[in-house]
């Protein structure tokens, strides 16, 4: 099973692949964690990928696909694709390239979410670099202040994160990646991710894949 979520920046699509990956033995590929890391490494990559992301831009599609090549190569099934792909391009790139070591993408999980929602967890989100998870100042806070519950480390803010970035990143969102729900249509399971705790909306997706 390879699994698709797609869905706008802050839908949630990176907490419910981490708790797909605790439930079952899923792997999970983050374009958006992948870049940070390359970032973080001062890698070529990282810088050339550091001055799109900041811009709330996507990085170019040569380069993001050749990533995702490399990650690929590597890994076997249960892969869970989180922010990728995010254009047309990617999506016809990642089907030749699943042909290519015979695998296919059987489930495409879209979080449908409204924009005011998006903007408040956004902005008040605060992340731990080493297990990924995501917290919010106000309604969803860490038991001790800034430092996460799972692993103590100190949580941070994504540079991303700040409301003029995200109004651009919801724009290519809009413009760039909804198309993928037309693409996706024979595979498309869509969730209402409103109002939804993330265990609440895990339980909905768990019983939408059947496991
Ligand atoms: P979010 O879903 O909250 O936007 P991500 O961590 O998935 O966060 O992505 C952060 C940024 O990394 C994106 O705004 C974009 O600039 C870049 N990025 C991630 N995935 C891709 C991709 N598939 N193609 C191009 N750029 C990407």
């Amino acid at each position: 099973m390879n699994i698709l979520m797609l869905g706008a920046p802050g839908s949630g699509k990176g907490t419910q692949s981490e708790l797909l990956c605790d439930k079952k033995a899923f792997i999970h590929l983050s374009t958006g964690d992948l870049f940070r890391k390359n970032i973080s490494g001062e890698t070529e990559l990282g810088l050339l990928a550091k001055s799109y992301i900041n811009q709330g831009y996507l990085v170019p599609d040569d380069v993001t696909n050749k990533m995702v090549q490399v990650f690929l190569k590597s890994e076997s099934d249960n892969l869970i694709f989180d922010g990728y792909p995010r254009t047309i391009d990617q999506a016809i790139e990642l089907d030749i390239m699943l042909r290519t070591y015979d695998k296919s993408l059987s489930h495409v999980i879209y979080l449908d979410i409204d924009n005011s929602v998006l903007l408040d967890r956004i902005v008040n989100r605060l992340v731990c670099p080493t297990c990924k998870r995501s917290y919010h100042k106000i309604t969803r806070r860490p038991l001790v202040e800034n430092i996460c519950d799972f692993d103590s480390t100190n949580l941070i803010v994504r540079e991303d994160d700040t409301l003029d970035k995200v109004n651009q990143r919801l724009l290519t969102y809009n413009t760039q990646t909804k198309p993928l729900i037309e693409f996706y249509k024979d595979r498309l399971i869509k969730i209402n991710a409103n109002n939804k705790r993330p265990e609440e909306l895990f339980a909905i997706i768990s019983e939408a894949l059947g496991i």
